[in-house]
């Protein structure tokens, strides 16, 4: 199985073979289980759904790793818009950036310096992070390798920092890192929210557990220390066992439904959703949408490589 991950993740940088499924019916067919959809107004339909069904949404207009300025403000340009069209419809949802769809540059052929582009992404989050508070919304800040993750805390924090922004933004912990004790520590003593993951990338045995029953049991630890705070946290994971671990030790320290959420991905485990809102739990989905959807869709696949059978099975029934 970790293998199988490894070459998922290795296919998700791949750009001929993304730009192949990018561009053809065949991609268009497979992705429809994980993507809802090309457009915003395809990712605002599907938004309206789940509210009506009590879910709340996070909207993510795929792309990262942009090249250039005007792709960074282009990016921008899409949430910007997203955020008012909640407003207009009165939905339940709030959206989720990358980084490095606001101009931070990773490596690679980019015509900016690291210095240089982690102050365009600091610049165009904060413009979002403005307009979410003064829209009465949030933006959450995704965390991508383990590379980019000093620079995109230290973003967050000096947005939140800021009195126009403060409280508008928030960020992602990957539970896998041996860092993130220490990080949500940080975290909330600064009172920023925090949604906890295990973490989607490939990382190396010097930042991350190998292991993936130690990556479980650092998620336990940090989801409890997150509970315990007087923060709105999200708990974004579709493992039962630590859904049901999670629900048990907040039961037994009186601590109530309202105070956190589950988050899961569109198209998995839309059961679970089900019954955890059934049940009174608050429950968030991150619902992906827009053309370039390719390394997103891998991810899926590396996380459970039994996608592959699944979405197969399904293509040749249809
Ligand atoms: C709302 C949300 C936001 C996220 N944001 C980030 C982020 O910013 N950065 C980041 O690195 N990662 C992010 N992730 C991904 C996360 O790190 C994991 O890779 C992913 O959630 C799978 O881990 P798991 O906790 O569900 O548990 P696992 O142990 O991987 O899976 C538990 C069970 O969940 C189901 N499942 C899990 N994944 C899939 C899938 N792809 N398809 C079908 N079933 C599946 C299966 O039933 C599996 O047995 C996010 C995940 C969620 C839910």
């Amino acid at each position: 199985m970790p293998l199988l991950r490894s070459a998922f993740i290795a296919l998700s940088h791949n750009r001929p073979l993304r730009r192949f499924c990018e561009h053809s019916r065949l991609g268009a067919r497979l992705n429809s289980r994980f993507i809802a959809g090309m457009t915003p107004d395809d990712a605002l339909r599907v938004a309206e759904s789940l509210n009506r069904q009590g879910i709340a949404v996070t909207l993510d207009s795929l792309g990262e790793s942009v090249t250039s300025e005007t792709e960074a403000r282009r990016a921008a340009d899409v949430y910007h818009k997203l955020l008012d069209s909640i407003a207009a419809r009165g939905l339940n949802a709030n959206i989720s950036v990358k980084l490095t769809q606001m101009g931070l540059t990773q490596m690679g052929p980019t015509q900016m310096g690291l210095d240089q582009s982690a102050q365009l992404a600091e610049s165009t989050a904060g413009n979002l992070a403005e307009h979410a508070r003064a829209a009465g919304n949030f933006l959450r800040i995704d965390m991508e390798d383990s590379r980019l993750t000093g620079i995109t805390l230290g973003i967050v924090r000096r947005i939140h920092a800021r009195a126009a922004t403060r409280g508008a933004g928030g960020v992602v912990i990957q539970a896998c890192l041996y860092r993130s004790q220490a990080d949500v520590e940080q975290l909330l003593a600064d009172g920023i929210r925090i949604r906890l993951c295990k973490g989607a990338y490939k990382e190396p045995p010097e930042v991350a557990y190998p292991r993936k029953a130690d990556v479980d049991q650092s998620f336990l630890k940090l989801s409890q220390k997150l509970l315990l705070s007087p923060i709105y946290h999200g708990l974004a994971t579709h493992d039962e066992a630590i859904i049901e671990a999670t629900k048990a030790y907040a039961a037994s320290r009186g601590i109530g439904r309202e105070h956190f959420e589950f988050q899961m991905l569109y198209g998995v485990r839309r059961d679970l959703q089900r019954n955890l809102v059934r049940d009174g739990y608050k429950v968030r989905v991150y619902v992906p949408f827009g053309t370039e959807w390719y390394p997103y869709f891998m991810r899926r696949l590396a996380e459970r490589p039994a996608n592959v059978l699944f979405l197969a099975r399904n293509f040749f029934r249809a």
